[in-house]
């Protein structure tokens, strides 16, 4: 039986069904998130979609109003965990997963750590939303303008608006018929991707204020502190895209932002052609894509800076 045909038996087979995804999560994680959930109602299911916290600007994604903030530990017969490389990220909730009978991994990151007892995992599709996507299709879901809508958002933002080398002629056919059908594209672009909130304006100010450039213009490094996020009175997901201002700017080859948070930094890493930072994440604890990758790291923003210098800089030589 191939791999799709378990995962669908045991969706079959469950009675109840939880959806998991990262902590801190971006427009792919709460978009494939949501395109499962509407997905396996339109299949008969009432799947749980717990998500925490999770920025605003998805709001408008359809079945937000149905996503729970928490659940009973006990309750189910299977956990599925999307656009997630390593339980570790699933944080606060992996009790979810642990505790499922039976627990199912979809994923687009080359450095999943295959946590599920069924996964299923492909590194070159440049949006978990777009392996759900296939998925549902093997599954003969019909792609409901709600559902897609849910995959297109994944797309675009983990492509940062179909920009990304990881992008595939799918993704541009996919969109191409979800135009066909109606679906606004430029709106849910300008939504998830264009408009910014004041306190993500005024981070991406103090961050570029910071910006350093080492080792010949090839790396590029800055930060923001608690107070900074106190300051300009953040929300989830306002740091969002400071780590891009640095990638793209001439003869930068890595740009590397450090964000402290109450367990230590988190570390956001960008890389244009040549350096894999994901391979540098991993030697911290974390992952991620060949050109995207983050960890947490224990430690001031100085200190942190200093370890992740010397690995970059290793490589660079
Ligand atoms: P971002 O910099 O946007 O937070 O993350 C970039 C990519 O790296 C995303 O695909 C994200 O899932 C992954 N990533 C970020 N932080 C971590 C981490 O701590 N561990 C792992 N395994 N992956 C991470
Ligand atoms: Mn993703």
């Amino acid at each position: 039986m191939s791999t799709l045909d378990s995962i669908l038996e045991e969706i079959n087979k469950a009675n109840s069904i939880v959806i998991l995804t990262h902590e801190n999560p971006d427009g792919d994680a709460v978009g494939t998130a949501l395109s499962l959930y509407n997905a396996l109602k339109q299949y008969g299911k009432s799947p749980d979609v717990i998500i925490p916290e999770y920025s605003k600007v998805f709001e408008f994604l359809p079945g937000t109003s149905e996503i729970k903030k928490e659940s009973d530990v006990e309750k189910y017969d299977l956990a599925i965990s999307v656009d997630c490389s390593d339980i570790k990220m699933l944080n606060g909730f992996s009790k979810y997963f642990e505790n499922a009978k039976m627990r199912i991994v979809i994923d687009h990151h080359s450095t999943n750590t295959m946590f599920g007892d069924i996964n299923f995992v492909n590194p070159d599709s440049p949006a978990c939303s777009q392996v759900m996507l296939v998925i549902l299709k093997h599954f003969d879901i019909e792609i409901t303008k709600e559902i897609g809508e849910c995959i297109l958002t994944g797309i675009i933002t983990d492509t940062g608006g179909f920009k990304y080398s990881s992008v595939t002629s799918e993704t541009f056919e996919f969109t191409s018929w979800l135009l066909s059908i109606g679906i606004n594209v430029s709106e849910i672009y300008r939504k998830v991707l264009q408009i910014k909130t004041r306190p993500n304006f005024e981070l991406h100010r103090i961050a570029m204020n910071r910006m350093e450039f080492l080792e010949d213009g090839k790396i590029a490094y800055t930060y923001i502190t608690k107070a900074d996020e106190e300051d300009t009175k953040a929300q989830n997901g306002d740091h969002e895209g400071i780590v891009e201002i640095g990638r793209d700017i001439e003869g930068v080859e890595v740009s590397i932002f450090v964000r402290e948070v109450e367990k230590g930094c988190k570390v956001s890493m960008r890389s244009n052609d040549d350096v894999n930072v994901s391979d540098i994440c991993l030697i911290f604890g974390g992952g991620g894509h060949p050109k995207a990758a983050g960890v947490t790291m224990q430690g001031t923003i100085e200190q942190v800076k200093e370890k992740l210098l010397y690995q970059v800089k290793a490589i660079l030589k």
